[in-house]
């Protein structure tokens, strides 16, 4: 497997690392493809991300990616609305469970996927700025709804119930959503549930456990991921997965985090179990199944980062995932 390596900015520079670090201790066969991409790259070259960049990751498999922050400048097009786009990667996935001995604000008990379209909606691109006025067009396509619906349904297999979220009684593009990924729904005998994105964002606080796969648009699903963070104990821990028919992209789901950049802290769990999940993407089942167990072997031995309550450094965190890897976990 060819894998790019985009850091980026901020944290993302100290957890894509420790992430590596992880990926290393499973000795598998992967040919490892550096990138230097992001709001460094802007500022000494004027472009955060270059054609020549974009070359280099289609002659890869997949990518895995830390965060970049905006440059001050409103001409930037964002480095991952191009990515997403560019390489189709239309099916974001951000699953939620609770890991050994975090503290959970809310329900002790959930286990949940945000899957949410990942290339249109309000994140389309077809913007306009006036003096006095400022437009975002939101694009809900039949295509885009179908594969996005298609995708959530062969989770929703394995994981029961799928609730779709939207904005039907105020958006059309919203009912249009909705109507096609029911109709998705019913064709392949997938039971489901509607909920408006509102009533979502405050039963997902309160109910967590009621949800198997949550199915929604591009900003919704940017929303509730982080309210749905908050109920797993915190954006350090959460992985995403971009899926599309070609190539994949994985990250935290966290930022740049420039309040905590550069101090050796933030919590690389979510990168590491991007990296997990990469590792289910590409048909490696068992070393996935070992970083997830790694990490809570970590957690319950309480290794961690001021985040979570700890002493311990992002490379103490990734050098005890990767020691217990090494040492076939227990
Ligand atoms: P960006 O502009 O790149 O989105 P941000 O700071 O606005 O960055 P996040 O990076 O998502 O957004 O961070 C939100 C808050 O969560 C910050 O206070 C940050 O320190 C904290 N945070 C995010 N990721 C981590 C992490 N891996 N470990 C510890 N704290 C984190």
């Amino acid at each position: 497997m060819k894998l790019a390596i985009a850091p980026g900015d901020g944290i993302g520079k100290e957890v894509i690392p420790a992430a590596l670090f992880v990926l290393d201790a499973l000795g598998l066969d992967i040919e490892k493809i550096p990138l230097d991409i992001g709001y460094g790259k802007w500022e000494r070259t004027g472009s955060a991300l270059s054609d020549d960049d974009m070359d280099i990751i289609k002659g890869c498999d997949c990518i895995l990616f830390g965060a970049i922050t905006t440059p001050p400048d409103p001409g930037y097009k964002s480095v991952l609305m191009r990515l997403r786009k560019e390489l189709d990667l239309y099916a974001n996935i951000r699953p939620f469970v609770p890991l050994k001995k975090v503290t959970l604000p809310c329900a002790k008990e959930f286990d949940f996927v945000i899957i949410r379209e990942n290339t249109e909606g309000m994140y389309s691109g077809v913007e306009e700025l006036h003096e006095n006025v400022a437009y975002t067009t939101r694009v809900i396509t039949r295509k885009g709804s179908e594969r996005i619906a298609e995708t959530a349904c062969r989770l929703a297999k394995e994981r029961k119930k799928l609730t779709i979220v939207h904005k039907a009684n105020v958006l059309k593009s919203d009912s249009f959503f909705r109507d096609v990924c029911m109709g998705v729904a019913k064709k392949n005998g997938i039971s489901y549930n509607e909920m408006l994105v509102d009533s979502m964002a405050y039963d997902l606080v309160l109910h967590p456990q009621k949800y198997d796969v949550i199915l929604t648009t591009n900003l919704f699903g940017d929303i509730l991921s982080d309210v749905a963070a908050a109920v797993a104990g915190g954006l350090g821990l959460c992985p995403s997965a971009n899926i599309g028919e070609r190539y994949a992209l994985f990250e935290p789901i966290h930022g740049s985090a420039p309040d905590i950049a550069g101090k050796g802290i933030a919590n690389p769990i979510a990168a590491i179990l991007s990296v997990k999940m990469m590792l289910e993407w590409a048909g490696w089942e068992k070393e996935a199944a070992m970083v997830m167990e790694a990490v809570n072997s970590a957690l319950l031995d309480g290794i961690t980062t001021p985040d979570l309550g700890g002493k311990y450094s992002t490379k103490d965190v990734s050098t005890a995932v990767a020691t217990r890897i090494s040492k076939g976990v227990d």
